[in-house]
Order: C-alpha cells, then structure tokens, then sequence
C-alpha cells in the first residue's frame, strides 16, 4: 500500500495496511529540507517503507537525519538494522537501547509477537530529554517511561503545527517490558502540559481532539496484561 500523508510535510511510511501487518506505524516529517524517521517497524515490511520513502523522491543518506525509536518493542525498533544498514544513525533511549543492541527476545516483545529480532548498534543512546538539531530547527527528544523504561516521546514543529509522537506512551503495560504505572501517568501529565494539534501514535493518529485521550487514559489508569 502506498504511504499516507497526513498533513503537509507528515508521511506514513509503515504501518499494518501499509508496509507489514505487525507494523507499528512509522512516519516520516519534513524538517526543513531534511526528514526524520519516527519508528523502524518489524523490519519484515521494510522494502515497502523503502519503495515509499523512494517515492519521494530522496536521498536517503543525505535527506534523512534521524531514524528515532519511541522504545524498543519489535513492531517498532525490529527494522533499525536495515536503517543502520543503509547509514542512517539510529537513535533512542539509553534504558531501552540494551534491548535493541542485544536482541533481548521478553523486552523488544519479540516473543510475545512471535517475530525474530535482529539486533542492531544504537548510534546515539540519550540519557535525559534532548534537543536535536535539524536544518536549523530543533526537535525535543522527551524521556516518557511508562510503557518500557526508556520510552521516549518527540515534539517538534511542521510547517507551522506543532506535533507530538509518542509511540506507545498510551499502550499496555507488562512486567516483562519493565513497565511502571506511575511514571506512565507522570509522562502522559508531562506531554499534556505541551501545547500541540496532532498526536502520531504507534498504532493511531489523532488531529481531532489531541489531548482528549491522553486526559481519558489517566481517567481510566493504565491497563496492565500478562
Ligand atoms: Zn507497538
Ligand atoms: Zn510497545
């Protein structure tokens, strides 16, 4: 399936209908005139987040700045490898990027998911929130645990909208995964006090009423499952 575009500058490149069944949404975001990649999937659809990147009509090595990972679970870190293949620097939190190095078959859910991790180099693992620099703009890297230990959420501004990805800051909690119920309600309370106006999720996007669900998950608590 090819890409979606969600707003000007915001692309879906991987995702189930799009790339492979198990995959977690990927977007990529125009910065400037370079992009950033937002989660790598299960690396299983990964010629097909290729074809559609291709699409575009760039250079992969010199347009694409980051590939971020929100966490380490395979749906979307499982692809890292191939990115880290064609040059791109992979990028994500300190306390999730053992998982990613090592494969860690409970902690990247590769298990559970019943799908193979090929384990990859983290080429920059962060220790606190971060601004990265892109084509003069900057993007903030959030350190939002909760659903893994190193979670991690990234807001940044595209042609004149303010955007949150937040991987699967608002998905189930596992002990396996290392999940904490209340630094997840202490992360989600962190993104509400930003100002924003769409949400990309690893498995939605929202642009209606962006802060309504992060209001609704606190209300409800967190759901933990075995
Ligand atoms: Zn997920
Ligand atoms: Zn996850």
């Amino acid at each position: 399936m090819p890409m979606l575009t969600i707003s000007r500058g915001i692309y879906v490149i991987g995702g189930p209908e799009i790339s492979y069944t198990y995959d977690a949404y990927s977007y990529m975001v125009k910065i400037g005139n370079e992009y950033v990649i937002i989660d790598a999937g299960t690396g299983l659809g990964f010629a097909n987040m290729l074809s559609n990147i291709l699409e575009l009509g760039i250079d992969i090595r010199r347009n694409i700045r980051y590939v971020i990972l929100t966490h380490c679970h395979v749906d979307h870190a499982g692809g890292a490898y191939m990115f880290y293949k064609l040059g791109l620097p992979i990028v994500m939190h300190e306390a999730d990027a053992e998982a990613v190095r090592t494969g860690n078959t409970s902690r990247t859910a590769s298990d559970m998911l019943n799908i193979s991790f090929i384990p990859s180099p983290v080429t920059i693992s962060l220790r606190k929130d971060k601004e990265l620099n892109v084509n003069g703009s900057s993007i903030t890297i959030i350190h939002t645990p909760g659903h893994t230990p190193g979670s991690i959420s990234i807001y940044f501004q595209v042609f004149g909208k303010n955007i949150v990805a937040i991987g699967d800051l608002l998905g189930v909690l596992r002990k396996e995964w290392f999940s904490n119920g209340e630094e997840w309600r202490k992360s989600i309370e962190k993104i509400l006090a930003l100002d924003f106006d769409i949400v990309l999720s690893g498995h939605f996007y929202e642009r209606k009423n962006p802060k309504e669900i992060f209001y609704s998950a606190l209300e409800h608590g967190p759901t933990w499952i075995n």
